[in-house]
């Protein structure tokens, strides 16, 4: 009797000992990356894989231009390895960057060209006295070949962040930008011979879709999608798309779709969603909503 009790605290200590040295050391020793919104969220999981630990600061839903931070998570961004954002989306991620982890910023934005903004007039008076309105349009994770050079980019910076792991992060970065480039090229191809190039969206949110694929876009609200149209602005709309002779007026998911139907109405067209995949599509993820959009965009404007 006796030996058997001490053969099974012996066994339960090994067990505790392989417990304790194992997975939980591993897992607790992990890199912490916030990331922002949505695209950044999967561009962060992609690239890091099972060497970091992801953190999402917009929940599912929640449209990321109104994000408020809880406390806890201001904690975060200060202790966490690296933070993706790209700055002017959300107010609240780069006043918490800018004062706890301004050496450990990745904003996306500085690893690409940016096109200018081009803010409506209601966003000129509910910002401009602020005199923080941005330069550039945000909205660039909707170009899939802007999102590969983010993936390279991303890449080196958890390289730096976590060396023991950097080849990792690189080869799978390289991996990643390689399906963002075939995703480009679906899209060019799939974009290339169109009845029209014309796009009407709720929210201006497809600046760098438009550039790189050659559409021109006609936003009725702005790049804040809060922002709500003025009178003259959706009478501007209504003229552009009966003189483009656009069959679909785009909106989406996690803005009121009521003043992209009264204007539908009004020109005769109908209204299909376009996904800014600023919150992830139901089921989906960046590619396969990406993908959707190009299917809707292709319906909408007669491409061959
Ligand atoms: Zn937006």
């Amino acid at each position: 009797m006796p030996g058997n009790v001490v053969r099974f605290i012996a066994g339960s200590t090994l067990v505790l000992t392989a417990a304790c040295g194992g997975t939980t050391a591993a897992e607790s020793g992990k890199p912490v990356v916030d990331a922002a919104f949505f695209p950044l969220q999967w561009l962060s999981e992609q690239v890091g894989g099972a060497d970091v630990t992801v953190e999402g600061l917009t929940k599912p839903g929640v449209e990321p231009h109104d994000l408020e931070l809880t406390p806890q998570q201001v904690a975060g961004v200060a202790k966490a390895s690296l933070i993706v954002y790209v700055k002017g989306v959300q107010p609240a991620v780069d006043e918490a960057v800018a004062q706890h982890a301004a050496e450990r910023g990745f904003d996306a934005a500085t690893a690409v060209p940016t096109l200018e903004a081009v803010h409506s007039e209601e966003e000129e008076e509910e910002h401009g006295h602020e005199g923080e309105e941005i330069a550039y349009d945000p909205h660039l994770w909707l170009d899939p070949s802007r999102m590969a050079t983010i993936a390279t980019a991303l890449g080196g910076r958890l390289a730096e962040a976590d060396p023991a792991h950097g080849a990792a992060y690189k080869e799978r970065a390289k991996q990643t930008a390689a399906a963002l480039t075939t995703l480009d090229a679906e899209f060019a191809k799939g974009l290339a011979t169109c009845a029209n190039r014309t796009i009407v969206t709720a929210h201006t949110a497809f600046g760098y879709l438009a550039d790189r694929y050659k559409l021109e876009q006609v936003g009725i609200g702005g790049i804040d999608p809060d922002a709500e149209p003025s009178p003259a602005r959706l009478a501007e709309a209504a003229r552009i798309a009966k003189e483009k002779k656009v069959t679909t007026i785009f909106t989406e998911e996690l803005v009121s779709p009521k003043v992209a139907e009264v204007l539908a109405s009004e020109v005769g067209a109908k209204t299909a969603v376009l996904n800014p995949l600023e919150s992830p599509p139901q089921g989906g993820d960046y590619i396969s909503g990406m993908t959707a959009n190009l299917s809707e965009l292709r319906t909408a404007l007669g491409c061959q």
